[in-house]
């Protein structure tokens, strides 16, 4: 992938309130196009694996079995200066300070259940997507 991707991730409680569509139509609103896409369920220890940076962290055991518990919409995006513009369209890690109108403060539950990931760079796009999707199932 080059730097006009990234990589999301609809959490499991939001997929289990029904809300991915609603999320997806905004996102393809904003400007992203849908390079590859599907609904599936981690294990905890694929989980572990993708939030590998935080396991020093306090709520690093609670974030993976959380992140294991229910299927996740994992998608591919294009976009111009992807990364940056989705983070901005997803809003503060704490939906409590995330701005009016973002994704997070319109569907997040709380820091935990914040809806929704979004890569924090280009390389980690790449490696994330990579991790959900192989070059054939990217369009
Ligand atoms: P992000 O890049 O905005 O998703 O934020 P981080 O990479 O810092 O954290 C990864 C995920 O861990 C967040 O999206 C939250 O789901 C969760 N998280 C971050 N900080 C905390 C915290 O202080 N407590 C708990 N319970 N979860 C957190």
């Amino acid at each position: 992938m080059s730097g006009n991707r990234t990589f999301t991730m609809i959490k499991p409680s939001t997929v289990s309130d029904g809300v991915a569509g609603a999320i997806l139509a905004r996102i393809q609103e904003a400007g992203f196009r849908i390079v590859a896409l599907k609904l599936t369920q981690l294990s905890l220890h694929q989980a572990g694996i993708f939030y590998l940076v935080h396991r020093e962290r306090p709520f690093y055991h609670d974030l993976i079995a959380f992140m294991s518990s229910g299927p996740v919409v994992a998608v591919i995006l294009e976009k111009e200066n992807a990364v940056e513009d989705f983070r901005t369209l997803i809003g503060a890690t704490d939906p409590a300070k995330a701005a009016e109108g973002t994704i997070r403060k319109l569907f997040a539950k709380n820091l935990q259940e914040n809806a929704i990931h979004g890569s924090d760079s280009d390389e980690n796009a790449m490696i994330e997507g990579s991790f959900f999707f192989s070059g054939l199932e990217q369009f």
